[in-house]
């Protein structure tokens, strides 16, 4: 009997003794946890999300989306004067596929003369009811200078056929049939080159291209018909450029 007494209090004072270290380990685990999580635990909660956000965003972050790039003072006022009008996703001028990488910018003349911006943006959204072409561009220069921007950046447009994959297309809207350009619209379109040459690091002179020079299409018909103006105007986005 002393003997069975004396197992039985042994097991409860091993078994406390046990209790006792359980505790302190929890105890010490939770200091830790506490420790990891700072001061303020919504903070570490805003953290967390943060952290997420930014994993989900890098997750869909597009290389056409060019960041921390440094725009000279006249390119961040420039943009500014950018309208964007996107265009519902459809499958004649907005597909919403995504543009993976840009390697030029081509320019394109509307060849409806006296149009202006807004009306051929809204040709590209009528072609949604009408079906009958597959076309539009991410920017529209109109006759007032005005720049419409129908398709974002990270989204391929419909424009220079097989360069469609890796171009942003450029339309410029034209006073006449000879397709020459009026100050307002030429200035613009300088501007506009310009402006996405640097935001991805293109050289006018070779990263510049016509319609023509894709597909042979007389498009843009003044800078085809003419090819010192064509040059002129790569000058002219190259000059832009160096504009601090
Ligand atoms: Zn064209």
């Amino acid at each position: 009997m002393k003997k069975g007494m004396l197992i039985l209090s042994g097991v409860l004072g091993l078994s406390l003794i046990a209790l006792v270290l359980l505790i302190m380990v929890y105890i010490g685990k939770n200091e830790i946890a506490r420790n990891n999580s700072g001061s303020d635990g919504t903070e570490q909660t805003a953290e967390l999300t943060d952290e997420q956000e930014s994993t989900t965003r890098a997750a869909v972050t597009l290389v056409t989306l060019p960041k921390d790039i440094e725009l000279p003072d006249w390119a961040e006022e420039f943009k500014t004067t950018i309208t964007e009008d996107y265009l519902p996703v459809n499958e004649y001028s907005r597909p919403g596929k995504e543009l993976k990488k840009v390697n030029a910018v081509v320019i394109h003349y509307v060849g409806n003369p006296g149009t202006t911006a807004a009306q051929n943006r809204s040709y590209f959204e009528n072609i949604i009811e009408t079906g009958e072409a597959y076309v539009s561009s991410h920017f529209i220069v109109g006759l007032d200078g005005e720049i419409i921007q129908c398709v974002p950046l990270d989204e391929i447009s419909y424009a220079s056929n097989e360069r469609n994959d890796d171009t942003i297309a450029v339309e410029s809207c034209h006073p006449d049939e000879t397709g020459a350009y009026n100050k307002a619209t030429y200035e613009s379109l300088v501007k506009l080159t310009a402006y996405l040459c640097i935001l991805y690091n293109l050289n006018p002179d070779k990263d510049v291209i016509r319609h023509y020079d894709v597909t042979g299409k007389e498009c843009p018909k003044y800078f085809v018909d003419y090819e010192n103006e064509w040059n002129l105007f790569k000058a002219q986005v190259k000059r832009q450029m160096s504009e601090k």
